[in-house]
């Protein structure tokens, strides 16, 4: 049988666990041995003897990787770790190769094959593997939680004895996957939701959502269902005709990406000063740089009463259903690998290929090699 190993995620304040008791059930039900190091759940609240009543073994680290020719993390595995393994093992999880190429070229040449969850391209057999929907939801969702617990006002409208409040007013910018769960959430608590994004389709689903749409005259749709960077020019008009929107809200919500580039400036410090002292901003792009210019990733600053939270890995703090999520979105990854109980994966398959970052000693993610010759570390 082929076995799959799952260590316990060592990445600072990483709750999540790549595979869950359930998922486990699965794949041992098809064929598959699985793995876990001791405790690798217990974050997530998942515990060994539920890993061992599914059917997994559980071990500590040094046996973890020994006849294990597959691996499922979260986080990508530390370097120190690289050297004990197999060449040809495959391991898949989030890998971000931009912020450390270092690290890539350490898996190149520990001769691993190295898929990078995040990469899978998002066509629609691949639907089921997308982790960026899956933690994006996960994402959208807590920020709206963490905006209504640090707003000092109701998000409902509540009519009571002491008298009407009136709902908040929410503005959500960069309707995709996140930016949705933030507008359903905030529709959930009562608020008064606003949307605004550079794609036309955002609108249609914003509003079915029951958001009302801020609409203007820049349309930036670029490839794939994603935006495209938008011009200085464009960026300046945007930023002048949302200006006095963002001024009028207690709330707002910030999700606006680019594949591959620093998340765009939506908001200015300026646009910031406008706001009402109370008002606050979370910005879920602050992984990537931010949507506010006064964004300081992982940490929340306050200006002129403004509060401004930038949060990192917002999935990890949802870690049950983060995991479960992610442990799905896996276990359909794990279908492409196996071939009547052998491990055989085609690498020419448009999902494996688009997602391999490292194969037989070589880096062969374009981007990512493009990083490790301009020196980039
Ligand atoms: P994302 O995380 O890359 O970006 C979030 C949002 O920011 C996007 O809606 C984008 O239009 C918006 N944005 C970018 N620049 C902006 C700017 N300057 N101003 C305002 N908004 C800006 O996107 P995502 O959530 O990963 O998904 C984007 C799209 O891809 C969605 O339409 C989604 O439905 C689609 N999608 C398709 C598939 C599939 O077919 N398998 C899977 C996932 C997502």
């Amino acid at each position: 049988m082929v076995r799959i190993a799952v260590p316990k995620e060592t990445a600072p304040g990483e709750r999540r666990v790549a595979l869950t008791p359930e998922v486990v059930a699965r794949l041992v039900k098809e064929g598959w041995a699985v793995r876990l190091e001791q405790g690798a759940g217990s974050s997530a609240f998942f515990a060994d003897r539920d890993y061992t009543s599914a059917g997994a073994e559980i071990a500590l680290r040094d046996e973890l990787f020994r006849d294990a020719p597959v691996i499922f993390t979260v986080q990508p595995i530390e370097k120190s770790a690289l050297v004990g393994l197999e060449p040809g093992t495959v391991v898949a999880g989030l890998m971000y190769p931009h912020r450390d190429p270092s690290r890539v070229q350490a898996m190149a040449q520990a001769k691993i094959s190295v898929l990078a969850m995040e990469l899978i391209p998002r066509i629609s057999r691949a639907q089921s593997m997308d982790v960026l929907s899956s933690q994006a939801t996960v994402a959208g969702y807590v920020a709206t939680l963490i905006a209504a617990r640090s707003s000092p006002r109701f998000f409902p409208m509540l009519t009571t004895a002491a008298g009407t409040i009136r709902p908040a007013k929410v503005l959500v910018m960069g309707v995709g996957v996140a930016g949705l769960q933030a507008i359903a959430t905030a529709r959930r608590l009562g608020a008064n939701v606003w949307a605004y994004d550079v794609r036309k389709a955002a609108a249609e689903q914003a509003l079915s959502l029951g958001a009302k749409v801020i609409e203007l005259p820049i349309s930036a749709e670029g490839e794939g269902g994603y935006a495209r960077e938008l011009t200085l020019e464009e960026q300046k008009t945007q930023q002048q005709a949302l200006a006095g929107e963002v001024g009028k809200m207690d709330v707002v919500i910030t999700t606006a990406q680019i594949p591959g580039r620093l998340a765009p400036t939506l908001l200015t410090a300026e646009m910031v000063g406008q706001m009402n002292p109370g008002a606050l901003i979370v910005d879920l792009a602050a992984e990537s740089g931010g949507n506010c210019e006064l964004t300081r990733p992982g940490e929340s600053v306050e200006v002129g009463g403004v509060k401004v939270i930038g949060p990192l890995n917002l999935p990890s703090e949802l870690a049950v259903h983060a995991s479960e999520m992610y442990a799905k979105n896996l276990y359909n990854l794990s279908k492409l690998l196996l071939k009547d109980g052998i491990l055989n994966p085609d690498w020419k398959d448009e999902i494996l290929a688009g997602a391999l970052l490292t194969r037989e000693g070589q880096v062969v993610h374009g981007p990512t090699q493009v990083l490790i010759e301009g020196g980039v570390h």
